[in-house]
């Protein structure tokens, strides 16, 4: 397939060396697997340490503690292509999770000593944590969490309910964000914060229901619940109250890695429907060369490598450190909207085999459709949009 290619290329020789090592990763340790852990509903936690061994884990993990210190978000992007290639979105979302949603935190806003003890173990895949913000009563809106921490002493005392935790059942400690000024009500910015609380040594942490989804099913989510669970003061993650300006400051990463994620959606389901309307014949023909058929995969292919291109820019905008919220919402916002609408134009022209979840298809339209939700719905991102575009006005 003949491309526009970008200039100046927007992956070099490190990143395509990356993806060497990523290729052989995902074929050996995630793909002759992957069926398996998505009837199951479950990532086992022998690969989060294989991908740690292989040094696919915490990227942008500084050297002195272990880490590789890969800021560059190209390489994040490899590693989402080649699990999406093979199909292996549950785990792709995994992985954001851990180190789009949480380690941001901890870099940003962990001090030296909660640094040195947990980033060696995210590295190694041996602390494996989830994002605990959303809660049956408040997810668009978080200023709605109800889930409180009261301060006793060198302890918080925390109560409450999560729901959509991904990474809930298999993780080991979940970032959470909990009401500290003692209110309830929806006022008070300064009013939250975050706690990295750790499933193991926290008798009340409870894990609920895991929730049945209908696409990425090898990502687990559940409930989480808790019952007065006494957190240690030095497990509060930046400062007392800044809870919600700490998640706002750090969105365009959570946002970007689900554009990313989407632009290869998009990106590996055009591909697999070449291969299938290149293969299948009806009427004496390839469905490919069906009139209709190629204007609507021409179409497709334009308007992929339109979303890789928007996609692409992002990246170097994050890259340059110039990513704002608006800016990465306006890149999920396009990608996974998107994705949504090439994989339902690639399931219809698979026909019949298009509904069957074996086939790769079936399984992007659904994970697709997580994607215009997840991190923000597409309706909130184009409130944030047209928001900053009344103040500019
Ligand atoms: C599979 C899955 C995994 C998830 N993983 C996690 C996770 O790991 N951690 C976590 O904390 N959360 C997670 N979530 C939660 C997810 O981020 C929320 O579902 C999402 O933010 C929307 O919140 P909500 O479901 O409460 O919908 P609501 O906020 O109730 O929204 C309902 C509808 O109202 C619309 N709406 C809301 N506000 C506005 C507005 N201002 N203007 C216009 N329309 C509006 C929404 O777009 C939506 O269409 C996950 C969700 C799913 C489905």
């Amino acid at each position: 397939m003949t491309e526009i290619p970008a200039v100046p290329p927007f992956y070099e020789e490190e990143h395509e060396e990356f993806r060497g090592l990523a290729r052989e990763f995902v074929a050996r340790e995630v793909a002759p697997h992957y069926a398996r852990w998505d009837a199951e509903h479950l990532i086992p936690r022998s690969l989060w340490t294989a991908a740690g061994g292989a040094g696919l884990l915490g990227l942008a993990v500084p050297e002195e503690h272990g880490g590789m210190g890969l800021t560059d978000y190209r390489f994040r992007a490899v590693l989402d292509e080649e699990l999406v290639r093979q199909g292996a979105l549950g785990v792709a979302l995994a992985l954001h999770l851990n180190d789009d949603w949480v380690l941001p935190h901890l870099l940003a806003h962990g001090t030296g000593e909660q640094q040195r003890r947990w980033l060696p173990r995210i590295l190694t895949g041996d602390l494996v944590t989830s994002v605990a913000w959303t809660e049956p009563g408040a997810g668009s809106d978080l200023r709605g969490v109800r889930t409180r921490a009261v301060r006793d002493g060198g302890q918080w005392v925390l109560n409450g309910q999560k729901t959509f935790i991904g990474n809930g059942i298999s993780g080991d400690a979940a970032l959470v964000l909990a009401r500290t000024d003692g209110r309830t009500d929806r006022a008070g910015e300064d009013g939250f914060s975050l706690f990295l609380v750790h499933k193991a040594d926290s008798p009340g942490y409870e894990v609920g229901t895991q929730l049945d989804k209908m696409g990425v099913r090898a990502s687990d989510t559940a409930e989480l619940f808790f019952e007065d669970v006494r957190v240690p003061h030095a497990h509060l993650i930046g400062a007392e109250g800044g809870g919600l300006r700490q998640i706002q400051e750090l969105l365009p990463q959570g946002r970007l890695a689900v554009a990313v994620a989407a632009g290869a959606v998009a990106r590996s389901t055009l591909e697999s429907t070449l291969r299938y309307t290149g293969e299948r014949t009806a009427f004496g023909s390839r469905v490919l060369d069906f009139q209709h058929s190629r204007f609507e995969l021409a179409e497709l292919t334009v308007e992929v490598e339109v979303t890789e291109a928007y996609v692409q820019r992002a990246v170097h905008s994050f890259n340059a450190g110039t990513l704002d919220v608006v800016g990465a919402s306006k890149a999920k916002y396009w990608a996974s909207e998107r994705a949504k609408a090439v994989t339902d134009r690639c399931l219809q022209l698979h026909g019949g085999y298009g509904y069957i979840l074996d086939y790769p298809v079936a399984q992007a339209y659904l994970a697709s459709r997580l994607l215009t939700i997840f991190g923000g719905t597409s309706e909130v991102l184009r409130e944030t949009i047209g928001r900053d575009l009344a103040s500019d006005g």
